[in-house]
C-alpha cells in the first residue's frame, strides 16, 4: 500500500488535491472564438474548461479544435473567429470526476488525459485534478515510505 500520512493514497478524496475553480482559467459557452483563443494563448494552456454563468461545466475547449473549425480549403480563415461561439466547437463528451470521488478513480482517468474536470452533485464546476498534482503526491508518498 502506498500511504500518505498513514492513509492509503488511493482512498483519499480528490477534493484535497484540486486546483480550485477560482484558480482555473476558463471560457464561457457564449464567448466568441476570438476571445477564447486569446485566453488559451495568454495562459499557455492547450485546453481549458467551458462554463456557463452559473459555473456549470459544459465541456473543454482546445486550441486545435478552434483552428480546425476555421480551416478553409486554402488557408486558416481567422476572420471567422469573431462569428463563431465556444459552444459550437467545444468537446462536451469529456470524462468528469465528482468532488467525493477517490484518487484511484482519478488515477484511472489521468492515464489518458493531462487533467480532469471535477464537479459537485449539481454539475457545478469545482476545479481540476491534474496529472502533475497526482504524480507529485505519489512521489511524496513513495519518498515518505522509503524514510520509514
Ligand atoms: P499541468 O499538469 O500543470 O501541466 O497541467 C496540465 C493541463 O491542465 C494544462 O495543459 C491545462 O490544460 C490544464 N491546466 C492546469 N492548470 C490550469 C489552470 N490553472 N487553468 C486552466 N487549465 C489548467
Amino acid at each position: 500500500m502506498i500511504s500518505l500520512h498513514n492513509e492509503d493514497i488511493l482512498e483519499v478524496e480528490i477534493k484535497d488535491f484540486l486546483i480550485p475553480s477560482e484558480r482555473v482559467a476558463h471560457v464561457q459557452v457564449s464567448n466568441n472564438l476570438e476571445h477564447a483563443l486569446l485566453v488559451l494563448t495568454k495562459t499557455g494552456y492547450t485546453a481549458i474548461p467551458v462554463l456557463d454563468p452559473q459555473y456549470k461545466l459544459h465541456g473543454l475547449l482546445s486550441t486545435p479544435a478552434i483552428l480546425d473549425s476555421i480551416l478553409g480549403l486554402q488557408r486558416i480563415e481567422f476572420e471567422q473567429l469573431e462569428n463563431k461561439k465556444v459552444h459550437e466547437v467545444m468537446n462536451s463528451s469529456i470524462p468528469r470526476l465528482k468532488i467525493t470521488d477517490r484518487l484511484k478513480k482519478g488515477l484511472d482517468l489521468l492515464i489518458d488525459h493531462p487533467f480532469i474536470c471535477v464537479e459537485n452533485e449539481e454539475g457545478i464546476f469545482e476545479g481540476i485534478l491534474t496529472r502533475r498534482t497526482l504524480l507529485k503526491k505519489f512521489n511524496q508518498a513513495i519518498h515518505q515510505q522509503k524514510k520509514q
